[in-house]
């Protein structure tokens, strides 16, 4: 695969474009999965030319449709910051970004909950920064975090987990287009989707197993939103639950008696919450190399992002 492209706030790689000079260095951004990716930074208060250090900024008004106002001398920003991100976004397509994480609690990156003041100076509601409202109009499918719910280690591995999806979703789009190519793209990332939405997998496996009846560029643009609509939506220990007594079926005639039932064992354990989920996948995956198992071989479920990231260690 080649390298993966994440947009991300510039403060959290360290550098000081802070409103006082400062940064927000995050070392598992920067030193883990920093590692895996390549990042695209961008820091929009430095970049539509407020300076650094200079005047804090804050949201004002209405929380549906916030004025970004300087915090002192009440300097209303909000057209040129507007004007600003749109053109960015329009620079940002050439960059083929596979996600953004944003910094959180920002009025220009912050994507929920950042404190919407009124006039008298009293912060009453919350809302998003007004670049991230630009970027998420501009890209509504792109997977999107920030950076405080990513240390939730299930969040993590959801975001994680879609990045890499993304990335080999367009690969894909840029290869030539068939049926059978998304049939096989489809078998795939069964078990993924699986782990994530059961009601998305049987609506995409219809819209696949019918897809001779529409054009091909509808069909992958249909099936484009379900995916990412179903990665959205997060994988709980209850469905990756269901998901491995899936896989356990698979195994009904190439394992013996105490195989099996050493598999259900360690599956029980993790539903308890005994052990993470990289337990029973390991065993999983040493039972597919040994039974020559094509279906789950193929299966990006067993392995969805590099191993070095442990995001299946806590999960
Ligand atoms: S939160 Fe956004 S605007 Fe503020 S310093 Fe970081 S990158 Fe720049």
């Amino acid at each position: 695969m080649a390298a993966i492209t994440l947009g991300i706030s510039t403060c959290l790689l360290g550098e000081r474009v802070r409103w006082n000079g400062g940064h927000k260095l995050d070392r598992f951004l920067t030193d883990t999965l920093g590692q895996f990716v390549q990042y695209c930074p961008v820091c929009p208060e430095a970049e539509c030319g407020f300076g650094v250090p200079r005047e804090p900024l804050r949201l004002v008004g209405d929380p549906h449709a916030p004025q970004l106002v300087t915090a002192r001398t009440r300097l209303d920003s909000t057209g040129r910051m507007l004007r600003w991100a749109s053109r960015r976004v329009r620079e940002l397509e050439g960059e083929e970004l596979s996600g953004f994480i944003f910094k959180g609690a920002s009025p220009s990156c912050g994507m929920k909950g950042v404190k919407v003041y009124n006039e008298q100076g009293v912060p009453k509601a919350s809302g998003a920064g007004l670049f991230v409202r630009v970027f998420m109009d501009h890209f509504p499918l792109l997977p999107v975090e920030d950076e405080g719910r990513l240390h939730d280690p299930s969040l993590r591995e959801n975001f994680i987990e879609s990045v890499f999806t993304m990335k080999r979703w367009r690969e894909f789009l840029g290869r030539k287009r068939s049926r059978g190519a998304l049939v096989q793209f489809h078998s795939a990332h069964k078990l993924l989707i699986l782990s994530h939405s059961p009601g998305h997998l049987r609506r995409m496996g219809r819209l696949v197993a019918q897809g001779s009846a529409m054009p091909i560029n509808a069909l992958y643009q249909e099936y484009q939103q379900l995916l990412m609509e179903a990665l959205r939506l997060k994988a709980t220990p209850a469905k990756h639950y269901n998901c491995l007594q899936h896989i356990a079926g698979y195994f009904k005639k190439q394992l013996s008696l105490a195989e099996r039932q050493e598999l259900l064992e360690v599956i029980d354990h993790y539903r308890e919450g005994h052990v993470p989920l990289i337990v029973p996948l390991t065993l999983i995956n040493h039972f597919v190399r040994l039974a020559d198992e094509p279906y789950l071989q193929q299966q990006y479920y067993l392995h969805p992002h590099p191993l070095e990231l442990r995001l299946r260690n806590h999960a």
